[in-house]
């Protein structure tokens, strides 16, 4: 875990510093839409607390209700006829943003792989 979180953009909007459509909370993780959208439906899903990515989380029941909370979120959102998740960790990964997050990709076919 990073220790300073100030300049956090997810941190901020987890503690709603920074305006997000949040579409999703519970005890550990938020979903908000994603601010620029590449699927009719783009929500990304964060723990609360922050973590880097992927390779930093020591915490593995965090990451299995991480992965709880991504099925809620396409239950409540009707994707049941499928959808893309994406974990984007480091520079070879495309991540921009360096707070461990989820993207939920829905509402087209997504093609494979993703280039
Ligand atoms: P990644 O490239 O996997 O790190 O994804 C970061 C994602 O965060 C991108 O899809 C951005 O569009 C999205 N994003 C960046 N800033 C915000 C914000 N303030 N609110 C919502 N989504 C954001
Ligand atoms: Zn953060």
């Amino acid at each position: 875990m990073t220790s300073d979180t100030s300049d956090c953009i997810f941190c901020k909007v987890v503690k709603k510093e920074i305006a997000a459509k949040i579409i999703y909370e519970n005890d550990d993780f938020i979903a908000f839409d994603d601010i620029k959208p590449v699927s009719p439906f783009h929500a990304l899903v964060i723990p609360k607390k922050h973590y880097k990515n992927l390779l930093e989380v020591d915490d593995v029941n965090l990451l299995g209700k991480l992965m709880t909370s991504v099925q809620e979120v396409a239950k409540k959102n009707n994707l049941s006829d499928g959808f893309r998740t994406a974990i984007n960790t480091g520079d070879n990964g495309g991540q921009t943003v360096y707070h461990l997050h989820v993207h939920i990709l829905g509402g087209r076919f997504h093609k494979w792989p993703p280039g």
